[in-house]
């Protein structure tokens, strides 16, 4: 794949520069190891993209004329899946901060961890 992008940065379009294996959805939110799930990014890109999910690829590739072979493009239908886990789980992170600061007890905190557990599960 560094190939075919000629080494060279989806996101920022720097060429030669030294990219990395970037998780276009990453593991924290369901994001696989898979090669559909791999862009090629520079060190800074990668690092800064924070809460990002977007595929680069396919608008690089329109930009240079190239074409995405159909065994590396993200399957649809995963990405709002793992977008769909990610959002959950920021909330429950959320959530669990501020009952952490509202209710002092470590009885409460936990129990309240339960709570958001077994609701997200009957949602899901
Ligand atoms: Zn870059």
């Amino acid at each position: 794949m560094k190939l075919f992008f000629s080494n060279t940065c989806v996101i920022c379009g720097r060429e030669m520069v030294s990219v990395t294996k970037d998780h276009i959805v990453p593991f924290y939110k369901g994001g696989s190891d898979s090669i559909r799930n791999i862009q090629p990014a520079c060190k800074s890109c990668n690092s800064s993209k924070s809460g990002d999910i977007t595929d680069y690829r396919p608008l690089f590739c329109k930009i240079k004329g190239l074409i995405l072979p159909d065994y590396w493009k993200l399957k649809p239908g995963k990405i709002s899946r793992a977008e769909k886990a990610g959002r959950k789980l920021a909330e429950s992170i959320v959530e669990i901060t501020q009952m952490l600061y509202q209710n002092n007890t470590k009885k409460n905190f936990l129990k309240g961890v339960v709570d958001i557990i077994s609701e997200a599960r009957n949602e899901n």
